[in-house]
C-alpha cells in the first residue's frame, strides 16, 4: 500500500514540519515544481528520494514568474493526478501553499541574481527569473532542505539558482539532473499538452536543431555563427515554428560565444502557435 503524502498549505506549517524532521536527525530533499507532473518531474523525484530521508515536493504555480497572464491562466493544474503520483513515488510531504499564504498583503522582498539572467530566456521574459529566485528562496526558507533537485531542461534557471544559493550562503546542495524526453526526442514539458497534433509534430525542430549543432561541433566546426545559422535553418524548416532565440553560450557563465573553445551549451526558445517551448544541450 502506498502511503499518502502529508499536504502542507502554509509556510508556517511547512517550517514546523521540517524543524521536527531535522531535529530527528533526518536529511530533507526538496523538488520544486509547478505541478502537472510528468515523467521529467518524476525522474527528479526518484533521484531526490535516493538523496534524503524525507522528501518534499512543492507544487506551486508561482504568479511572480509569469510574464503573461494568459500563460498563467492556461497553465495546467492536475492536483488529483499529481498527488497520486507523489504517493506512488514515495514523497513524504507535498508543500502546496496558496498564493496568499506565499505573498500576503505587504510582501515586499525581491531576490534578484544579476548577470546570469540577462540573456537567453531572461531577455525575452521580463521579471521571470526574479520571480523564480524569489519563490525558490522562500521555498528554501520554509522547507529547509539539505538538498534541492532541479532539471537541466531549465538550464539558465539552474545556473541562476546555484549562484543564488552560493551567494546567500544557503546550506543546500543544488543538483541539476538531465532532461527527460519523449521517445522522439521532444523534451517533456507541462506545456506540451497545449500543442495541436501538427504543432506537436513540428516541435521536434528543437531537438533536431540541437542535434545539427552538436553534429557540427563534434565534426570540428568552431565558428559559432556557422553553427547557429545551420541550427536556425532547421527551425526555419518547420512552417509553424517561430524562433524566439537561439544562442550558444559558455556552459558555466552563460556568456555568448563566438568560438567553441571550452564547454559550450546551445539553448533555444521556439513558439508553436501560442505555446513557447525551450530546450538546450551540451555541444561538446
Ligand atoms: P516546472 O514544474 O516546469 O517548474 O519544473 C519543475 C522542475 O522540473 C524544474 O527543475 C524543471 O527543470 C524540471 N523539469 C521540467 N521538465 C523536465 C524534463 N523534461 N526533464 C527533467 N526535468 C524537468
Amino acid at each position: 500500500m502506498t502511503q499518502q503524502p502529508q499536504v502542507i498549505r502554509t509556510p508556517k506549517d511547512m517550517h514546523a514540519l521540517s524543524a521536527q524532521v531535522r531535529s530527528a536527525g533526518k536529511r530533507i530533499a526538496l523538488v520544486p515544481t509547478m505541478g502537472a507532473l510528468h515523467a521529467g518531474h518524476l525522474s527528479l523525484i526518484d533521484y531526490a528520494r535516493t538523496q534524503a530521508d524525507f522528501l518534499v515536493v512543492s507544487i506551486f504555480v508561482n504568479p511572480l514568474q509569469f510574464d503573461r497572464d494568459a500563460d498563467l491562466d492556461a497553465y495546467p493544474r492536475t492536483w488529483e493526478a499529481d498527488s497520486a503520483l507523489c504517493a506512488e513515488h514515495g514523497v513524504d510531504a507535498i508543500y502546496a501553499p496558496t498564493a496568499t499564504a506565499m505573498y500576503p498583503q505587504g510582501f515586499a522582498t525581491k531576490v534578484s541574481v544579476a548577470g546570469l539572467g540577462q540573456g537567453l530566456c531572461g531577455a525575452h521574459r521580463p521579471g521571470h527569473f526574479d520571480g523564480v529566485t524569489t519563490v525558490v528562496a522562500k521555498l528554501f526558507g520554509a522547507v529547509m532542505p539539505q538538498v534541492a533537485v532541479f532539471g537541466q531542461k531549465d538550464y539558465q534557471q539552474l545556473k541562476i539558482l546555484q549562484r543564488m544559493t552560493d551567494d546567500l550562503n544557503f546550506a543546500i546542495e543544488v543538483i541539476g539532473r538531465p532532461t527527460l524526453r519523449e521517445a522522439d526526442g521532444l523534451a517533456m514539458s507541462s506545456r506540451n499538452v497545449h500543442l495541436s497534433p501538427e504543432e506537436r509534430g513540428q516541435a521536434l525542430c528543437l531537438r533536431r536543431a540541437l542535434d545539427k549543432a552538436r553534429e557540427l561541433a563534434q565534426g570540428g566546426e568552431r565558428d559559432v555563427e556557422t553553427i547557429k545559422t545551420a541550427a536556425a535553418q532547421v527551425v526555419g524548416g518547420a512552417s509553424l515554428a517561430r524562433l524566439e532565440y537561439l544562442e550558444v553560450v559558455d556552459a558555466d557563465n552563460l556568456a555568448p560565444l563566438t568560438r567553441l573553445d571550452g564547454l559550450a551549451r546551445m539553448a533555444l526558445a521556439v513558439w508553436l502557435g501560442t505555446t513557447r517551448l525551450i530546450d538546450n544541450d551540451a555541444l561538446n
